[in-house]
């Protein structure tokens, strides 16, 4: 890397992307009636949350039209669409995963987690889990397992796998699923969300149209759900243009970065660690993060698999800090090359989580439409859960929605009191406080937020604040220094790592990736280095201090996210561009 020597500190806040919100995500009114295709319920986002919402309103209106009413044809021909951008539902989908089970059995009673592993996104039930502090790159010290970490009962699945059997048992049930398809504009017609434009397919480079070119539609809903998962174009558009965060503190984020990889002998544990190594403990770097390697037993073909991931708090300072290298450095350390070695790396993938928990969620519901999932931020980072939560919200959402048809009722206000009175609520309020002073450093804040997990939230008092990840100056340190050399058997880039996602971006696509082109070289360092699909560079020629160029190769980008948490903005691409998860 040349001149990774700045000296400076650089704010990426200061240097905001070129985007015009309102105007980009946000149509003021409907095409005209024979333009636009009409829907009863738009569901944007095909991953576990949006599909769970399907699949929970296609069986109430399946119990309505039994018992003789008429909801299915208030709906119109279309009921349900679900508006997915990834080729199909899961390719998108990333997470460890151990879930907690009950909001996917409450979906889908008649099925027994049996039943989920022969479907193939269950991979087996947890029944021994070790947890251990990595002090240094060769030793490891198991601890007792600390609460958030006690996963005896849980089941190990595919957030990806589980997606495709959702969108399958979705379109037996009779949704529509528009694979392929981004949803770029929420449209907002007398204060109200009535629907969502999808986006034009076709485009060139500079935005011209091509001679594929295919304009997108206007889809009118009578309700939106929007489960865009963590920084959807259209959920941060409804956030500002219904001013869903006020008096909420801002959202905050980590970056995980996930293998899989086929074993020569089953793991017979789930393991988690907390560090320090391979993070720096001092808090002038802002390390918090850790790992998790499950086992995954897949009972189609019989293979022993392992999910081995790596998260980190986007909060970090030193610029040279990278999610992708800290698993590869994280793989020598022998409590993991034990488990992997011998073994072929078969997936990677990488995504970004909100971590703010309770206090940072937004306001839940807007006139017309509601948040699930990550866009409405159900994740508790302190057990690294959002799968049930994701389920459960949809299946809320679900039911809020059929019952505000039934009685012709055009709000769905009741959502918010159904999400804070479920177990959605309940789990999140008691973790409310226990990240927040982490942001502190693991030294200082440590204590204090073992302290709020004891206490379930009561100490320290009150509402813990966050302060937001792109407000930390960045400095240009030696987190860099320890990453391995990949040797492409065992240790990998990221090139040949975005290789094997399958990912397929049109190389004349226009750039989805919004960043300042001139930036300091600190910000600018955090870019190339907190991307794990190495979408970013600085030529080789641009000066080791002060203003630098920055090059955005976006054709390579997994969606993850992690850029519009530290200075510029994922905005919505082309539909079908992206990674093809399998997995994941
Ligand atoms: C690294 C990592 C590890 C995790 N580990 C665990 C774990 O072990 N256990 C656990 O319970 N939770 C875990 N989580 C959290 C969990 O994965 C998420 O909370 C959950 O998967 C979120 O589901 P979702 O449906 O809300 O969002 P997503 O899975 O992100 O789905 C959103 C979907 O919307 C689509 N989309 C977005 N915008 C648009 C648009 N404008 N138009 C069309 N389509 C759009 C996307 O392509 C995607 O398919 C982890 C998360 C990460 C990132
Ligand atoms: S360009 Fe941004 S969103 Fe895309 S993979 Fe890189 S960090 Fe993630």
């Amino acid at each position: 890397m040349a001149g990774s020597n700045g000296n400076g500190k650089a704010v990426p806040a200061a240097y905001p992307p070129p985007v015009q919100s309102p105007d980009e995500f946000v149509k003021h009114g409907l095409d005209g009636e024979d333009e636009i295709i009409e829907v009863g319920i738009a569901i944007v986002g095909g991953g576990t949350a949006g599909l769970a919402c399907a699949n929970r309103i296609l069986q109430l209106l399946a119990e309505d039209a039994e018992a003789g009413g008429d909801l299915l044809e208030r709906l119109g021909e279309v009921p349900v669409a679900v508006i997915e951008k990834a080729k199909t539902c899961g390719g998108h989908n990333l997470s460890g995963a151990v879930i907690r089970p009950e909001p996917l059995q409450e979906l889908f009673p008649d099925l027994s987690r049996e039943d989920w592993r022969k479907e193939g996104f269950a991979f087996g039930e947890v029944h021994k889990e070790a947890v251990y502090l990595t002090p240094t790159a060769k030793r490891s010290v198991r601890i007792p397992t600390p609460p958030p970490f006690k996963n005896h009962g849980n089941e190990i699945v595919s957030v990806s796998a589980l997606a495709r059997f959702q969108q399958r048992i979705a379109e037996e049930a009779g949704a529509y699923i528009l694979t392929e398809t981004s949803a770029t504009q929420l449209i907002i017609e007398e204060g109200r969300v009535v629907g969502v434009r999808s986006g034009d397919k076709g485009r060139g480079k500079e935005g011209q149209e091509l001679g594929n070119f295919e304009p997108g539609t206007d889809i009118k809903a009578q309700f939106t759900v929007l489960a865009e998962g963590c920084w959807g174009s259209l959920t941060g558009a409804a956030i500002r243009e219904f001013d869903l965060g006020k008096d909420r503190e801002p959202q905050v984020w980590e970056l995980g970065v996930k293998e899989v990889w086929k074993v020569t002998k089953p793991l017979d544990r789930l393991i988690h660690t907390m560090g320090p190594w391979p993070l720096k403990l001092s808090s002038k770097y802002g390390q918090v993060g850790g790992s998790w390697i499950y086992p995954m037993k897949d009972e189609k073909t019989g293979d022993d698999l392992v999910s081995i991931g790596f998260v980190v708090e986007l909060d970090y300072a030193d610029a040279t800090t990278s999610v992708h290298d800290l698993l590869q450095l994280f793989k020598t350390h022998p409590l993991v090359k034990k488990i992997l070695d011998g073994g072929e790396r078969v997936g990677w993938g990488a995504k970004a989580l909100p971590g703010g928990g309770y206090w940072s969620m937004p306001k839940l519901t807007m006139p017309g439409a509601l948040l699930v999932g990550d866009s409405a931020g159900m994740v508790d980072t302190l057990a690294l859960k959002g799968v049930h939560h994701s389920i459960k919200s949809g299946i809320l959402a679900g039911e809020t929605i059929v019952d505000a048809l039934k009685i012709g009722a055009t709000s769905i206000e009741a959502y918010e009191q159904a999400v804070e009175e479920s177990s959605i609520g309940k789990e999140l309020y008691e973790v409310r406080n226990g990240r927040q002073p982490l942001q502190q450093g693991l030294i200082k804040g440590g204590p204090i937020s073992g302290l709020a997990q004891i206490t379930k939230g009561k100490l320290p008092p009150g509402k813990l604040a966050w302060h937001r990840n792109d407000g930390v100056p960045m400095f240009i340190g030696d987190t860099k220094d320890s990453y391995p050399k990949p040797d492409g058997k065992y240790t990998f880039d990221k090139l040949s790592s975005v290789f094997i996602t399958g990912n397929a971006t049109r190389d004349d696509a226009p750039n989805h990736i919004r960043v300042q082109k001139r930036v300091p070289r600190e910000v600018a360092e955090t870019w190339v280095w907190m991307c794990p699909a190495g979408v970013y560079e600085i030529p080789e020629d641009e000066p080791a201090e002060g203003i630098v160029d920055v090059t955005v190769n976006y054709t390579n980008c997994v969606q993850c996210g992690a850029i519009t948490a530290k200075g510029g903005r994922l905005t919505t691409p082309e539909g079908g561009d992206g990674p093809l998860y399998q997995l994941t």
